[in-house]
């Protein structure tokens, strides 16, 4: 024998072993559902989840069960994901924002078999719970409350639950290979699929997005996730605060602009993570309050592109650093990252500001490809258009109880994004595939299109369609939601995108609605914006470009 390094499986019950072992007085402050502030720490996490991985064995739940989580960003939450996954178990976060037929279809289709929930998703619970096949217990996250039991008499209290776990419990030593958590896509078109991630990839996963060109974490960081622990695993920070010692700050339900705000001044929060529509309210309640939000050095936007104007706000106004991120529920989600190279030290202020705004690189553990409409690979030189494919030791490999591989013959998975690559691998998307404007045959980027209206004051939030038109197939046109208090014309925002796009690519319209619709993860729903308004420009009588 040569000699040989331990064998160590890479484990999620060793995150909260190390948390309580080496940052136990490091805090956790969590926003209950009554709004009321808690404090903890991870030394607490670590042998309450342990005892609630005890109790849950209790109820008969065994290694490989489905157990779900419906909730918000809260420490009974945390415990739970280390308690289920650390034991073996999956941990299924649900969206509350799905549609209920959504909704029963995926804790069918996980075949979950215990539900942890929120008294703010009680009424979800009773209205569909005829139709919720394999779920044995129901366990409210919280201490005895008649309200619940009247409407949900056969309901477990997780404070009764927990003092049932054994305080002796010891973690299981499972295969690194083994599942920990399930979470679905959230399916603007057809059923939502499952992601089934394992204690490896999450464990690999967790370590790259804590490195310097990850989202650079460390034990020195206060983290507010105000992305939902449903949505992508709160791009995985609950388990990378725990590997880096970080004080976690949950926002529980109130995800308003100015109860945000009071937790970044009043917990010293230094890094905030959300999706686009969470930082508008941020900003807007920011600027009436006068916050200068001191501590917030950086936050990281993703789930959507975050328009230029935002960033530079960020920049300017307050001193953070903003990293945009791009990821999916398929990526775990982090699949690229924009930090600067030492090389682009020396860039200008605006040419710094520019390499900023796309999504990022992918850090070591993605690999990135963009190919075109026959598949052949395109050249990374920053220009050629494709759709994007990744590949890496976080990706899905095959959906939850689906036999077909969710990748292509050679190994990508096909991402639905459409974007250009660099010789530095910056990755920069300009679509999803389904909702590019296609004028006369050539692609308009509606991204592009969006981050220009939304950079006028007025402008709240936009949305660039195709609409019908008879000569060109498509031409762009914007729906957009007046900023409160604010008027702007049409003509006012089409002159925004002289100079800054070709010619051909100015939207034909602005039209003026009070709310653009989101999907159960923020996202604009382009497909029903597309089926309200794709006669605009034929009502309106065309003018021929
Ligand atoms: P779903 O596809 O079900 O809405 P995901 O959260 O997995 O759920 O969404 C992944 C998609 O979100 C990506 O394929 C991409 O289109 C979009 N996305 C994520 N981050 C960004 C970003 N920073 N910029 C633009 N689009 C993004």
């Amino acid at each position: 024998m040569l000699g040989s390094m331990m064998r160590k499986e890479l484990l999620i019950s060793d995150l909260i072993v190390h948390a309580g072992k080496y940052h136990a007085d490091t805090e956790i402050v969590s926003r209950e559902t009554t709004g009321a502030l808690h404090s903890t720490n991870w030394g607490d996490v670590a042998v309450r989840s342990r005892k609630l991985a005890s109790a849950l064995g209790t109820l008969g739940l065994s290694q490989g069960d489905r157990v779900a989580t419906l909730a918000w960003n809260n420490h009974r939450h945390l415990k739970i994901w280390f308690a289920v996954s650390g034991s073996g178990m999956v941990c299924h976060t649900l969206n509350p924002r799905l549609a209920p037929q959504q909704f029963i279809f995926i804790c069918n289709d996980a075949g979950d078999k215990a539900m942890f929930f929120d008294k703010t998703f009680m009424p979800l619970i009773t209205g569909t719970r005829d139709h919720l096949k394999t779920i044995e217990h129901f366990i409210f996250m919280g201490p005895r409350d008649a309200e619940v039991l009247a409407a949900i008499p056969d309901v477990v209290f997780y404070d009764e639950l927990i003092e049932q776990g054994a305080d002796d419990y010891e973690w299981p030593q499972i295969s690194e290979e083994s599942p920990c958590s399930l979470c679905y896509t959230s399916g603007t078109t057809g059923n939502p699929k499952g992601v089934l991630y394992n204690n490896r990839s999450t464990m690999i996963h967790t370590f790259a997005i804590s490195l310097p060109d990850g989202l650079s974490l460390s034990s020195e960081e206060t983290i507010l996730p105000v992305v939902p622990m449903f949505h992508a695993n709160a791009w995985g920070i609950p388990y990378a605060a725990a590997m880096t010692g970080a004080k976690l700050v949950m926002p529980g339900p109130m995800l308003d602009g100015d109860s945000l705000l009071g937790l970044i001044d009043d917990q010293k929060v230094t890094l905030a993570l959300g999706v686009p529509t969470i930082w508008m309210m941020l900003l807007a309640a920011a600027k009436k309050s006068g916050s200068r939000m001191e501590t917030l050095r950086r936050n990281v936007i993703g789930g959507s592109a975050a328009a230029p104007s935002m960033i530079a706000t960020f920049r300017n106004d307050y001193g953070c650093d903003t990293i945009h991120a791009w990821g999916m529920t398929e990526t775990s989600p982090l699949g690229t990252a924009n930090r600067p190279k030492g090389k682009h030290a020396d860039l200008d202020a605006d040419a710094m500001a520019l390499l900023r705004l796309g999504q990022g690189r992918p850090p070591f553990g993605i690999d990135l490809r963009i190919v075109d409409d026959k598949g052949a690979p395109l050249p990374h030189d920053g220009k050629a258009e494709g759709a994007l494919q990744v590949r890496g030791h976080w990706v899905v490999d095959t959906y939850f109880g689906k036999e077909a591989p969710a990748t292509t013959g050679d190994g990508w998975f096909d991402t639905g994004d459409v974007s250009t690559i660099d010789a530095d691998g910056f990755m920069v998307i300009r679509d999803r595939t389904k909702d590019i404007i296609k004028s006369g045959g050539e692609w308009i980027s509606s991204v592009d299109l969006e981050g220009i209206a939304v950079a006028h004051p007025g402008v709240a939030m936009a949305a660039a369609i195709g609409a019908v038109h008879p000569k060109w197939d498509e031409r762009p046109i914007v729906i957009a939601v007046k900023a409160e208090g604010a008027d702007p014309s049409e003509e006012e925002i089409l002159a925004l995108y002289k100079g800054k796009v070709a010619s051909w690519q100015v939207p034909d319209a602005v039209v003026f609605t009070d709310a653009i619709p989101l999907n159960a993860t923020g996202k604009m729903l382009k497909n029903q914006l597309r089926d309200q308004f794709a006669n605009t420009l034929i009502e309106r009588g065309i003018r021929d470009a």
